[in-house]
């Protein structure tokens, strides 16, 4: 989604560098939205965008640029999730004004150390382990799932911040004379975090309206916590609502609209894998639900390269959130067939 500067009820917002190179971003096919809050002089940056390693094509530059125009002191560095294209230039901006940088404690430990997603101490502080994570996938020997892979990381988005201060659901920050809320907002990420201004009914949703977490099954995008968060986000009636990836909505009709048809989504998702696994007649495999259950191309549908073949990682762990929620409700059973991990539908009278 291609968009531009534009003024806000409590700011500004410019589009952040997405992508991991220059040439990523010459399509304009995706951008990550900085949103700058102010009050009185003083003020807050929601995300920063990616930062490329390597050139000089950052959304810093712009970002400071407007930042001295204002005449403002930031105070605050909020990271809404773990995510590179939401942390990039945080440590340099955290250097160069001394603001504090806030995330939820659940995501603290990948920000300040962006390695620590591909540990199995990151799986086991969720109950699991690397291995029950990526079993349901079949990989074969030598496989990993994309951004997994430390090679990965290390190479596109290891820029690690030190984070100042913890922040969950229901505390507040202040911003010269603004109150804001921190709301929980989790299921793209565990620990994901949105901001709250009652003042202009505005929310700051991060990455709730991109799902599937483009990174599960590390640290574990998490469907039923999505929905949840959603209806959370619209029970808040919020008259603009900020997206990571785009402006999003400026009425409250137009909100409720937005978050009607992202619920709707994840309600369609579901059943359409119960239908797919239905009409197959046999268990089936996570590769072997893809095709039919997006068939038009999802923007996570891409392959990427696993170290063996070209997998659409992303939505292969979209699918898998949705099959452990319809397992936890018995809509589906997970079994073993010779050697694989399937799935087929429960049979109810
Ligand atoms: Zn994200």
């Amino acid at each position: 989604m291609l968009f531009f500067e534009t003024e806000t009820p409590d700011g500004w917002a410019i589009p952040g560098l997405h992508g991991n190179s220059a040439a990523d971003e010459m399509d304009g096919y995706v951008q990550g939205s900085v949103f700058l809050i102010k009050s009185e002089g003083e003020a807050l940056i929601f995300d920063t965008g990616n930062r490329a390693p390597g050139t000089e094509n950052s959304m810093s530059p712009r970002l400071l640029a407007n930042l001295e125009r204002d005449r403002v002191t930031l105070r605050w560095i909020f990271i809404s999730h773990f995510h590179y294209d939401h942390t990039g230039a945080a440590k340099e901006l955290r250097a160069r004004y001394g603001a504090k940088v806030v995330c939820h404690p659940i995501e603290r430990p990948i920000i300040e150390d962006p390695l620590f997603v591909t540990r199995r101490q990151n799986a086991e502080r969720f109950g699991t382990t690397p291995e029950q994570l990526t079993e349901d996938f079949n990989l074969a020997s030598g496989e990993t799932l994309a951004l997994s892979d430390p090679s990965v990381i290390e190479r596109y988005w290891n820029f690690p911040v030190k984070v100042d201060a913890e922040v969950k659901g229901g505390d507040v920050i202040e911003v010269g004379a603004l109150k804001l809320e921190v709301v929980d907002l989790p299921g793209h990420s565990p620990g994901q975090i949105g901001l709250w201004n009652p003042a202009t009914r505005s929310l700051y949703s991060a990455d709730l309206s991109n799902f599937p977490s483009p990174l599960a099954p590390y640290p574990i995008g998490n469907a039923e916590k999505h929905v949840q968060s959603l209806l959370h986000a619209k029970s808040l009636r919020p008259v603009y609502y900020w997206e990571g990836h785009f402006f999003g909505t400026y009425s409250e009709a137009a909100t409720q609209r937005r978050l009607d048809h992202l619920l709707q989504q994840q309600h369609d998702t579901s059943e359409r894998i119960v239908t797919v696994l239905g009409r197959a007649g046999r268990p089936q495999t996570i590769a072997e639900i893809l095709p039919e259950l997006f068939p038009v191309k999802l923007d996570a549908a891409y392959p990427v390269p696993t170290g063996v073949t070209r997998r659409s990682a992303y939505a292969e762990a979209c699918i898998q959130t949705h099959l452990h929620w319809l397992v936890a409700r018995q809509k589906v059973a997970r079994i073993k067939d010779q050697g694989l991990v399937k799935w087929t539908v429960v049979e109810t009278a």
